[in-house]
């Protein structure tokens, strides 16, 4: 049977974009992609690109205060949130044109609408036309989970912070993940009076406890209100604002609330039904290693799969998938010792185990770290502080993980995670020569274990 392409993609996001191009380009694949959004997905258009510019604007007043420090008269300014917003406004669209004259130059036909699935070979997009495909890949992406609680309308989710009308003067923020943390340390940088509302005891579940604490710790430090085993009843509309009233029956007042309690995978309306795909627990597409699904035609890659949910992620897999398909050369994307970052003042990079992990892993370990107060703020006065800290294997010497929280922990985290991938022993980090002055360094000096686990 002839059909109208080899590949139709559905989502223009990180995934299906790289997905597109590669099985295109270095395929030879008659590709399509439906977007209905717009060209580039979250990460681009209302994630990571647009939030990583607020977080470099929340750090300006920071900056502005330290300058007295470091010689320079500089009188504390104001932001103007409409010129911050408009200039994001043009930054995302010139990615949006770049991303879109990526495919074009590929040869990807886009179609600027909404595509579902009628069966394993045909599309249907929304102005009633159908398309047939060899092989679809659904790389949908995931949207804002926000629980069923009275009020939930008033909430806003981070699809809508990049356009908010106005800067609220108060905000809670709900979670205690990456958007809910990264998020309450922009608003608290920008000036709005922020409190973060977790329901369990700690922030940023997942990640090296000692590294969580410091950063909750330099959070609130800079003023941000963390409540902890806190968990909202109810939002109502009052005068001049809304009010949040938690299960415990205390109340608070605000301008703006912003959930960020997860995201589900986008399959809704999707058509998987009339192909016989179940989805799983968490509502996502399963699919094996090569991103197949059980209909053979059907493949899915990124946040819709809920495997890890990170842009550079959704990347290799749509990259693996169109070797696999389009290229003769069968790639699994890995998925091992994949580094993160989480954008909160200060930063935590993050790869491998972390201390609980290496304790459940029950063999010995040694963990070296070290705390101190990086230079920079400390010459203006601050009191943050930095924490390197490397989880190191007893009997081989690998070391199995690395964490760093403080500025640029973003940056680091990333090399160290090359040396982590090659199998560095911790003798290795000790054999290479110190950069100094910088924090990086105190990776290679730490000599002697801060402690030792599982004892015995
Ligand atoms: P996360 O899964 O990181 O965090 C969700 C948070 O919401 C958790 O603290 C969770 O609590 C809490 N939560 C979930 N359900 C409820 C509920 N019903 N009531 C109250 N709290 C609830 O999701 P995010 O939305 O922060 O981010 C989504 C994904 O986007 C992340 O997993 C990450 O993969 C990606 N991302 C990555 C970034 C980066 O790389 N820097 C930045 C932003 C997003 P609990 O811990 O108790 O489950």
């Amino acid at each position: 049977m002839a059909f109208d392409f080899d590949l139709f993609v559905i989502g223009g996001g990180s995934g299906g974009v790289r997905a597109a191009r590669i099985a295109a380009s270095e395929g030879g694949a008659r590709v399509a992609l439906a977007e209905e959004s717009r060209m580039g997905g979250t990460c681009v258009i209302r994630g990571c690109v647009p939030k990583k510019l607020m977080v470099f604007a929340s750090g300006v007043p920071q900056q502005i205060a330290d300058a007295g420090a470091y010689g320079w008269d500089v009188a504390p300014g104001t932001f103007d949130w409409p010129r911050f917003r408009g200039a994001l406004a043009k930054e995302l669209d010139r990615l949006e044109a770049a991303y879109r004259s990526g495919l074009v130059n590929a040869g990807v036909t886009i179609y600027d609408q909404r595509a579902t699935i009628e069966d394993p070979h045909t599309l249907r997009l929304a102005d009633g036309h159908r398309v047939t495909a060899k092989h679809i890949l659904i790389a949908t992406g995931g949207w804002p989970f926000v629980p069923d609680i009275p009020g939930r309308d008033l909430a806003v989710t981070s699809n809508e912070m990049f356009g908010l009308d106005a800067l609220p003067a108060r905000a809670v923020v709900v979670g205690g993940g990456f958007i809910a943390s990264e998020f309450a340390c922009i608003l608290n940088g920008l000036g709005v009076s922020v409190t973060q509302l977790y329901r369990g005891g700690q922030i940023l579940r997942g990640f090296d406890n000692e590294a969580r604490d410091l950063v909750a710790d330099s959070m609130a430090a800079h003023g941000v209100n963390i409540l902890l085993n806190a968990d909202v009843a109810r939002l109502d509309r009052i005068a001049g604002g809304i009010k949040v009233t938690l299960t415990d029956d205390t109340a608070m007042e605000t301008d703006l609330v912003l959930y960020a309690t997860g995201r589900v995978p986008n399959t809704s309306g999707l058509g998987l039904d009339r192909i016989g795909l179940e989805t799983g627990k968490a509502g996502e597409i399963p699919v094996d290693g090569f991103s197949q699904t059980a209909v053979p035609s059907v493949y899915a890659v990124g946040d819709v799969t809920n495997r890890i949910n990170l842009t550079p992620v959704a990347i290799r897999e749509g990259h693996a998938f169109a070797d696999t398909v389009f290229r003769g050369v069968p790639t699994m994307a890995d998925h091992d010792l994949v580094p993160m970052a989480v954008f909160t003042q200060p930063e935590l990079g993050a790869v491998g185990l972390t201390e609980e992990e290496a304790v459940a892993r029950g063999e010995p370990f040694e963990v070296y770290a070290a705390r101190f107060r990086p230079m920079r703020s400390l010459f203006a006065g601050r009191d943050d502080r930095t924490l390197m800290k490397l989880i190191v294997d007893d009997a081989t010497r690998v070391v199995l993980g690395c964490h760093i929280v403080g500025p640029e922990a973003g940056e680091m985290i990333q090399l160290a995670a090359v040396a982590i991938r090659m199998g560095a022993t911790k003798e290795d980090f000790d054999r290479t020569v110190a950069v100094h002055p910088t924090a990086a360094e105190e990776l290679v000096t730490m000599r002697k274990p801060a402690r030792r686990g599982p004892i015995g």
